[in-house]
């Protein structure tokens, strides 16, 4: 599958920003794993859209952290789906694109608000999930932490193998505080600054998302959206790709190699050719 030819100019406008970058930053949403065919909440092929979920509540309000304390079990329901749906998922080519474009650029950092580890099982290493990721589990009572590969083992809702109080996933539910030290390391970045700012795949809803790109804007950085959708930040935005992330990506990097008489790394191979 290829780029709609009207995006094409878009692609040239990103790749000639590309040509003396030292920086970028990635903020990545579930668009970008809505390319490995895991379900985002909302936009473009969204489960909860208009809809509440099948237990009659809003997504948020299941994923909330009162709901995790007042019924743990309704809560892990709608995790454990999360975690099924990335347990038959790999990540795509977007994910290693970003992957590729840290080891050829100086300094490439993800925000990503994924909690499904596909960043990091793709290859990239400057990561702040600010979200967490489903995959590590602590105790709500003791200290014990654990990673697990996937829930197939698990009896949901899980118990602490320590002291048999209620695990939780390490992520961030509706609700609740972001991780300091993510935060600290988010302003340490954004202090440091970037030449290029990308935002991929995501409704834009958080401060903390959108901020960034705002940030950038201000101080004259370019910034690219790539999302087929529209959102809030889409008029903002120095480029607008309205295209889904894999091939978009996948055509910017190869372009941007072409450009560069640098030899290809892999084609495009997305799960949604
Ligand atoms: P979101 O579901 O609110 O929005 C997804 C966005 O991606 C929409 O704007 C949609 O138009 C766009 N999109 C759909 N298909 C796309 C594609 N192929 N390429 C590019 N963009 C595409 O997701 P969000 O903004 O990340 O925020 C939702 C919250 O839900 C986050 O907190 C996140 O942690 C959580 N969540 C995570 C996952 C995951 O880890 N993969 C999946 C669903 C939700
Ligand atoms: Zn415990």
């Amino acid at each position: 599958m290829s780029i709609h030819h009207r995006e094409q100019k878009n692609i040239e406008k990103v790749i000639s920003h590309l040509k003396n970058c030292k920086s970028i930053l990635f903020i990545t949403g579930a668009g970008l794993s809505a390319d490995s065919n895991l379900p985002t909440y909302r936009g473009i092929g969204g489960l909860y859209n208009d809809e509440h979920t099948e237990d009659g509540i809003p997504i948020e309000e299941a994923l909330s952290g009162a709901m995790l304390v007042r019924r743990p079990a309704l809560t892990w329901r709608y995790i454990s789906r999360i975690e099924a749906a990335c347990r038959d998922a790999v990540f795509n080519r977007g994910h290693q694109v970003i992957a590729e474009m840290e080891r050829h650029f100086p300094r490439v950092w993800v925000l990503t608000q994924n909690v499904d580890g596909f960043h990091h099982r793709a290859g990239s290493k400057n990561i702040i999930d600010i979200h967490g990721d489903v995959h590590s589990l602590c105790c709500t009572h003791c200290n014990h932490r654990r990673n697990v590969e996937d829930y197939s083992t698990l009896n949901i809702p899980p118990q602490c193998p320590s002291c048999s109080a209620l695990e939780r996933p390490e992520v961030v539910l509706f609700g609740e505080m972001l991780p300091p030290d993510k935060l600290f390391q988010l302003e340490k970045i954004l202090y440091e600054g970037f030449h290029l700012v990308f935002s991929i795949g995501t409704s834009s809803l958080f401060p903390y998302i959108v901020q960034p790109v705002m940030e950038a804007r201000a101080l004259g950085t370019p910034t690219v959206e790539i999302n087929p959708d529209q959102t809030d930040i889409s008029q903002m935005v120095d480029v607008k790709i309205t295209a889904r992330a894999a091939e978009a990506l996948d055509a910017i990097w190869s372009g941007y190699q072409k450009a560069m008489g640098i030899n290809p790394t892999s084609g495009f191979n997305g799960s949604d050719t």
